[in-house]
């Protein structure tokens, strides 16, 4: 038995019964401890604190932080191995990389602690707070070939978390009925993939009459779950579906509990902060993360071009982690009109939400006089729906923009397997 790893997961776990105030200490205590040791032994982040004259003993409340500038992707990808803390390179690390559905591959480095915590203690807090329990069966269905599943599915086998956590995989690009198959033979508690995903299973269970082996327990990562497609879930595998806040670089920030409200941060690991720069309205800004326990590539004051708004206030389900709401992804754009307003994905999919006898859909800005929208239609579709999402999108836009509402059956999903409710093609 791997006792790192049960360790690693018995101390996540006691942070649950903490005061808020004491989980902001330790919070707090992490932040500056990896802010000492990024500026000590990593050259990009040494670089950083230089150029503006700061040194982390400055950081001394809050406030102080955004004193520390944003960091970008892009600047990760042309820093190179400067990113890497003195002693750790590739070849001591665990790796995840991202797809290119935002412009440049780029891969994320992990200590071999910090990738237990991450890629496993930290979910398996979360999962165990939504009611799987230790030893259930999960199935990932992820943006991966079937044999990168197949090898996966090999290690996962042999990994010591099998025992608190038997987890199996499947490529999203493999056909459904496969997955019914192995659905059936493998047994799962749970499974975890993109809503978009569920979605097309149930489409393909209810077309095709097909009693399988249904789990009760569903979590939905990496695209925004929108409430049409939330409903379909619920309605087809029952009340507990729950969506999980995450990018690739620094792997699960926040998770929606059992009170299904906001999110919760894994205030113990991240530091979030909510950068509105003057764009967004209201309380929504760009989400910056800092990561805490990953010391092989500390993140600081990372953008990860995800919108979000934190909540205030606490939650019924009793635990004090603070509260997020990711308002759209990456996987969402703002639209850009020709007087220059920018329009929020979130009016745009409230524009088309209240419009009956949708199945999916998806809005393209074409051009800037141009908007698509594509529909699954189901039967409750007709003639004034079309009308009601012209009229609705008008409302949103411009009354001179030309909207084309075009019907599929099937909505296509982006390069990187994810799929994209809001698309603009025109350059932001
Ligand atoms: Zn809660």
């Amino acid at each position: 038995m791997n006792l790192n790893l049960l360790y690693q997961y018995w101390k996540l776990k006691r942070h649950e019964k903490l005061s808020e105030l004491d989980i902001k200490k330790i919070q707090w205590k992490r932040l500056k401890d990896i802010l000492d040791h990024a500026y000590n032994n990593v050259p990009f982040y040494r670089k950083k604190f230089d150029d503006e004259g700061i040194k982390p003993s400055d950081i001394k409340t809050e406030e102080d932080l955004v004193r520390i500038p944003i960091t970008t992707k892009e600047q990760l990808v042309s820093a190179g191995t400067d990113i890497f803390a003195e002693g750790y390179s590739p070849k001591n690390c665990f790796s995840s990389k991202t797809s290119g559905s935002t412009g440049e591959p780029f891969s994320s480095y992990f200590d071999s602690k910090a990738w237990d915590i991450l890629k496993f203690a930290s979910k398996l807090r979360a999962r165990r707070a939504c009611g799987l329990a230790v030893g259930a069966r999960i199935i990932n269905i992820e943006a991966c070939s079937a044999e990168e599943a197949n090898e996966l599915n090999k290690k996962a086998k042999k990994s010591p978390a099998d025992l608190f956590l038997k987890k199996r995989f499947l490529s999203v690009y493999d056909k459904i009925e496969n997955h019914i198959k192995f659905y059936n033979s493998f047994k799962p508690d749970a499974l975890y993939s993109f809503g978009t995903y569920f979605s097309e299973l149930i489409d393909f269970a209810k077309e095709n009459k097909i009693e399988w082996h249904k789990p009760k327990l569903i979590f939905t990562s990496s695209e925004i779950l929108d409430p049409l497609t939330r409903k379909k879930i619920e309605d087809y595998f029952g009340p507990n579906v729950y969506d999980i806040y995450g990018t690739t670089e620094v792997k699960e920030v926040a998770w929606q509990c059992t009170s299904k409200s906001a999110y919760h941060i894994n205030d113990d690991l991240y530091y979030v902060e909510i950068n509105n720069n003057g764009s967004y309205p209201e309380n929504i800004g760009e989400i910056v993360i800092t990561t805490l326990v990953n010391k092989a590539m500390p993140l600081i004051r990372y953008s990860v071009k995800d919108l979000g708004c934190l909540e205030k206030g606490s939650c019924s389900c009793g635990l004090n982690f603070s509260l997020i709401k990711p308002v759209y992804g990456r996987d969402v754009d703002t639209f850009s009109l020709e007087d220059g307003r920018k329009v929020s994905p979130y009016q745009l999919t409230m524009s088309v939400e209240q419009v009956p006898g949708i199945l999916q859909y998806q809005i393209v800005q074409k051009s800037k006089k141009d908007v698509l929208v594509k529909i699954k239609p189901d039967k409750g579709w007709n003639k004034e729906s079309e009308l009601k999402i012209d009229q609705e999108l008008k409302n949103a836009l411009d009354p001179n923009v030309k909207i084309e509402v075009r019907l599929t059956g099937n909505i296509e999903r982006e390069p990187n397997g994810k799929f994209k409710v809001v698309k603009s093609e025109i350059s932001q």
